[in-house]
């Protein structure tokens, strides 16, 4: 009897957890685990949750990276319940949840994943095609007006299209080590979301969030806008 009251309590504290962000998110990646499978050599190269220190106060934590003979996806995924609404070139994109009670505004992903994506290219050797996905788990993407925004059944179709066939199997192996060596395990959740925080101090202070160069006042066929003084090595931008 009490071993049942102790896989009780067991029970109801792994459901509370899992209702909140932290779960959520873990649950999230975990789907994705298992959607996008494992690494099969010379077919697919799999690595989750790769994290890399880009300098002393930047890291950067990869959600899952594909390898395939298309070339290197690099996947960020979202767990978010509600509706959300976004714009491909805005800074912050909102879910509204209870009837629109609640609004929450979070960095744009699409931004946040062409960061990883400059990161992961400067890691690679050769120049591979590299493709962003940003997928949203709960399939709540009729709001988003941005390319490269996917549901799970999306991602799948993704990975498994065959119009881009380039990579050879070494070319494949040769990027799978790269970036699995560059993976560093010392670095902290605590330590990134620190890295994060000084990161979003910076945007405000018109520092480049991607290269740690100037934000400058540029012109474009839109008006003016905020670019990184280092374009076109960096091409990060900002509304103004
Ligand atoms: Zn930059």
């Amino acid at each position: 009897m009490p071993f049942l009251i102790a896989l009780g309590c067991i029970i109801l504290i792994l459901i509370a957890w899992i209702r909140t962000p932290k779960g959520k998110g873990w649950l999230g990646e975990l789907k994705v685990r298992l959607f996008v499978g494992k690494t099969k050599p010379q077919e697919r190269y799999v690595i989750n949750n790769l994290t890399i220190r880009v300098d002393n106060t930047k890291t950067c934590q990869i959600d899952h990276i594909v390898i395939n003979k298309n070339g290197v996806y690099v996947i960020e995924t979202k767990n978010y319940s509600g509706r959300i609404y976004g714009q491909e070139n805005h800074l912050e994109w909102t879910q509204v949840l209870n009837y629109g009670k609640v609004k929450n505004k979070f960095y744009n992903p699409i931004k946040q994943n062409k960061t990883h994506l400059y990161h992961v290219s400067n890691l690679l050797t050769e120049n591979l095609p590299l493709f962003s996905a940003v997928v949203f788990i709960q399939g709540n993407t009729q709001f988003i007006n941005a390319e490269g925004v996917y549901t799970l059944g999306e991602l799948r179709r993704l990975l498994k299209s065959d119009n881009r066939s380039t990579l050879s199997p070494k070319q494949m192996e040769c990027a799978y080590s790269a970036l699995i060596h560059a993976n560093d395990t010392s670095i902290s959740r605590k330590e990134h979301i620190q890295n994060i925080r000084t990161n979003q101090q910076n945007l405000s202070n018109n520092i480049c969030p991607r290269c740690g160069k100037k934000l400058v006042l540029r012109q474009g066929k839109n008006g003016s806008f905020m670019g990184c003084e280092a374009y076109p090595q960096c091409k990060f931008t900002k509304n103004i």
